[in-house]
């Protein structure tokens, strides 16, 4: 990527020279701050930094952004770049854990964090699930730095918790909830706690023994609006939830609501202080919609990321040669690519558009629908299909119209979709469970699983999987020794590149 830069700058300058007929005096002339920026932060030792990581995020999630936000007019195909993409620095990044080449995000998060291959599902622990390896987060709170950690799914979710805690099972939420205090943080921001009085239900309200390890928990807007660098150890929790406790999907976001970018800004003013501070930032749900095989949610879902960066962007701007960004994913999910079986090489994103809603919001909208009218028909149903995602029955008058005929359901799409509401109708545990089903639903919904299938598939998106994949995973890096990200490396060679520029042991 440097390599790149300087022969751009170098072409540049021999054209001024050409032009000029004078290269002593052109080469002033010439300036890239891009280049000057890259070269006045080389080696630099980052006072702050910033951790973005989209779960689930690959090159495709990144790429399918671009591809959406660009110009999809044939002969005018240009994709629209993300602030993070045009980093100086560019890294590529394994992620096979100690049992799979297809991870989770709890070993994933153990080697970003702690620089270990471990099992699936353990978090903080080594492979022998019992001895500790020390996090960044720890080694950079025992030099005096202050901590924050975000997301937008619950903050005793995996990834989150493989920055504060350590248990043999990311199921043990509870546990994770009660090391929460006890890593002494400074700063908790975003999704809401998962079974806060355990898996039973019986146990002391995690909020409440939070509360009395000395935090302040915030969760009201206008509350977490006040905080600041005075507030001392704060947990803002997000007024408002979705599926589980985590915040909204973007996509399903109300005016008003706190986003990502709103609990990175907030992070920025409690944790700002002289010896500086880590802010890891999680966007959890690209994850859970990629689960779901839905594009136009994990499509804004990397938008909204892209807004959080800016906010350490910003910031970096105040700190030019002090600050380090750092954006990549843990793993990819569901297999996504730009590209479809039945519609070859062509893409029409735009289609995506028409997606007014995330599948759990339709999800919640169709139960609703059902628990007041328990036989509702298919020729019920269709309306709010063609309302939430565009899509129109080959029999709609609407299908004639020439601007609709990308969203017109061809007979085999509308046979499918009948198939899949006639599974949708059966009770969860009465639904065919067979190899065709796992492909065509995995655990989901059938309706809404099916629905989005279609509009992805309409604009050329494939999916392999309801899980997640092997596909290695971008590093994006800026500012204070983003050199040292270059190139090709394992998850586990974040933790360590970020031990060495930190200076910490
Ligand atoms: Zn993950």
């Amino acid at each position: 990527m440097k390599r790149k830069i300087l022969a751009i700058l170098l072409s540049v300058t021999a054209a001024v020279t050409m032009l000029t007929g004078c290269g002593t005096s052109s080469k002033k002339e010439v300036k890239n701050t891009e280049v000057t920026a890259s070269k006045s932060t080389e080696g630099k030792t980052p006072k702050y930094v910033f951790l973005f990581i989209g779960d689930g995020m690959s090159s495709v999630q990144i790429n399918a952004t671009q591809v959406y936000r660009g110009n999809n007019t044939s002969g005018q195909i240009a994709t629209k770049p993300l602030n993070f993409t045009g980093f100086p620095a560019v890294g590529l990044a394994t992620t096979f854990d100690a049992t799979s080449f297809c991870p989770d995000s709890a070993s994933t998060g153990t080697s970003i964090s702690s620089g270990v291959k471990t099992h699936s599902g353990v978090i903080g622990l080594n492979v022998d699930k019992t001895t500790k390896p020390e996090s960044i987060t720890e080694k950079l709170k025992a030099a005096g730095k202050k901590i924050g950690i975000v997301s937008t799914v619950t903050i005793n979710h995996a990834t989150p918790a493989a920055f504060y805690a350590h248990v043999p099972s990311r199921n043990d939420y509870y546990d994770i909830a009660m090391q929460l205090p006890e890593s002494n943080f400074d700063y908790f921001g975003g999704g809401s706690i998962y079974k806060a009085t355990g898996d039973k239900k019986d146990k002391q309200d995690a909020y409440e023994v939070i509360k009395s390890k000395g935090y302040t928990i915030a969760n009201k807007k206008e509350d977490i609006q006040k905080l600041d660098s005075s507030s001392n150890k704060v947990y803002a929790v997000t007024p408002v939830t979705e599926d589980s406790g985590s915040m909204p999907y973007t996509i399903d976001t109300k005016d008003g609501d706190l986003t990502l970018a709103d609990y990175v800004s907030k992070g920025i003013d409690i944790l700002d202080n002289d010896k500086g501070f880590f802010l890891m930032c999680e966007s959890g749900k690209i994850d859970w919609a990629c689960h779901a095989n839905d594009a136009m949610s994990a499509i804004k879902e990397v938008i909204g990321l892209e807004s959080a960066v800016q906010k350490a962007i910003d910031f970096a701007g105040k700190h030019p040669d002090e600050t380090l960004i750092l954006v990549t994913g843990d793993h990819e999910t569901g297999g996504m690519t730009i590209g479809y079986a039945a519609t070859g090489y062509n893409t029409a994103f735009n289609i995506l558009d028409k997606q007014k809603i995330s599948y759990i919001a339709f999800d919640t909208l169709i139960s609703k629908k059902k628990e007041a009218n328990p036989n509702i028909s298919f020729e019920e149903v269709m309306p709010m299909i063609k309302e939430n995602f565009g899509l129109i029955a080959p029999g709609d008058a609407d299908a004639n119209v020439e601007a609709n005929k990308p969203y017109v359901l061809t007979s085999y799409e509308y046979q499918k979709l009948q198939n899949a509401f006639a599974e949708s109708m059966k009770k969860a545990d009465q639904r065919t469970k067979n190899e065709e089903t796992a492909v065509l639903y995995g655990e989901y919904d059938p309706l809404s699983v099916t629905i989005t299938h279609i509009i992805n598939n309409k604009a050329g998106i494939g999916w392999t999987s309801y899980s997640h994949t092997g596909t290695p995973v971008p590093v994006y890096a800026y500012g204070a020794s983003s050199e040292i990200f270059e190139g090709s490396y394992d998850n586990t060679d974040i933790f360590k590149k970020l031990v060495d520029v930190c200076k910490v042991k």
